[in-house]
């Protein structure tokens, strides 16, 4: 089973333990995302850390152009989502 890597703090696990991030800055519930992804630990800290700009987001995306408010919009998004418990 290939290993997913969190973008925030580098922790290798299975596809479970994140959230799946599309190339569109997107969380993914669903396996129909084509591209690259990028994943995030479900934990407040890691989810947070997006908004900070200094995670490898860039890198798992292979995109060097994202916006800081696209950064924070996205990490708003999947918080919401963790703390409503959707995904
Ligand atoms: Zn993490």
């Amino acid at each position: 089973m290939p290993e997913r890597m969190c973008v925030s703090c580098g922790i290798r696990n299975e596809r479970s333990a994140f959230i799946k991030i599309s190339t569109r800055l997107e969380p993914q519930n669903t396996n129909n995302s084509t591209g690259r992804n990028a994943y995030v630990c479900r934990k407040i800290d890691c989810i947070q850390k997006l908004a900070g700009g200094k995670t490898r987001i860039g890198m798992s995306l292979k995109r060097t152009n994202i916006k800081k408010e696209d950064l924070i919009k996205l990490s708003n998004e999947i918080l919401t989502k963790v703390i409503n418990g959707q995904d």
